[in-house]
């Protein structure tokens, strides 16, 4: 299979993350891009030069790539198998990129559904957040077979700097799961640290200080909290309530496979009980340090002086 630098695509999901990867997609390449919302069609058209499309009903002809960058499995599922899905309308040879953040199992059927009509079927999700869409240096986690893979990593390469093979399809999507229950888990465990450093006298930005100087460290130390959470500006571009899809997935591996867990698993108990109390219709998943700050009476909003 050879999918060259000119093969024509298809961009689907143009949302925080997708448009600056569909802009770093389009940079050489025949793209069209399509979103449900004509705002996001337009802003990435004009960004990017790609070529929008109004709809999904009548598909240019020979496209052989296809990138799905959409909320979840449910809405994949829809574009890849509804009135009538692109599964059916694709040829032969082509290829579908699901770089969602999507359930593995799903993510399985619908590889094997494209195997039988002789298309791959790649996950690639992403990490990294808007910030690194932006420059092009997303972390990838591909699953899949090793040829379709492999003639995917330049397409991808387009988007991220390192992208590693995890396994067969749907470990990609495990991986990226399990990737981001971790990452929960240390804007949870940090806010802990935090409020405890509080009430022995430390101003919360000296304590990210002395944790990002020491062992403790992680990204959410490093980049969310300077950034995102004691600035209380919580813009990371991610939503809670796709980071809460994520631990969902996360805990059903653990529960499928019985997997002792008395740390991570709390992260996701967490955040689903305080989504349940938050107003606002789209927070950010920063605001998980909602909870501690509620919790503990310490305000976490204490930017670097
Ligand atoms: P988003 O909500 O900003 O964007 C999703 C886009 O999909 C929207 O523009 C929406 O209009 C579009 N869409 C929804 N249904 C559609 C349909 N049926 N047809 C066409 N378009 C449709 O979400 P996002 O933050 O860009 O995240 C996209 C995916 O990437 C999610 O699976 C998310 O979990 C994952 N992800 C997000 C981040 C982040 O930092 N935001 C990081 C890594 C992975």
């Amino acid at each position: 299979m050879v999918v060259t630098d000119t093969t024509r695509s298809l961009f689907i999901g143009l949302g925080n993350m997708g448009r600056p990867m569909a802009s770093r997609y389009a940079q050489g390449r025949e793209v069209f891009v399509f979103d449900q919302s004509p705002e996001a069609r337009k802003a990435t058209a004009e960004q990017s030069g790609a070529t929008p499309l109004e709809s999904l009903d009548t598909l240019p002809e020979n496209i052989k790539v296809v990138i799905l960058m959409l909320p979840n499995s449910r809405i994949v599922e829809a574009v890849l198998r509804e009135s009538p899905g692109l599964l059916s309308r694709l040829n032969p040879g082509s290829m579908i990129i699901d770089m969602s953040s999507s359930e593995p199992k799903s993510t399985t059927a619908l590889a094997h559904e494209a195997a039988q009509l002789g298309i791959h079927y790649v996950d690639a999700p992403v990490s990294g957040g808007v910030a690194r869409a932006v420059t092009g240096e997303l972390a990838i986690m591909a699953g899949g077979s090793d040829q379709a893979v492999e003639a995917a990593r330049p397409l991808l390469e387009a988007m991220g700097t390192g992208v590693v093979h995890v396994g067969p399809s749907g470990t990609g999507h495990a991986a990226k799961a399990l990737n981001n229950l971790l990452s929960a888990t240390n804007i949870a465990a940090a806010a802990e640290i935090i409020c405890a450093a509080a009430s022995a006298g430390i101003a919360p930005h000296v304590m990210v200080d002395v944790i990002n100087n020491s062992t403790g460290r992680s990204q959410a130390t490093e980049v969310k909290y300077p950034k995102h959470i004691l600035t209380g500006a919580f813009d990371s571009g991610f939503a809670m309530d796709l980071m809460l899809k994520d631990l969902k997935i996360a805990r059903q591996i653990f529960e499928a496979n019985a997997v002792e867990a008395p740390v991570v698993l709390t992260a996701q108990t967490v955040a689903e009980n305080l989504r349940e109390k938050l107003d606002s219709a789209a927070p950010d998943h920063t605001e998980l340090v909602r909870h501690y700050e509620q919790a503990n009476g310490v305000l976490i909003r204490d930017p670097r002086p």
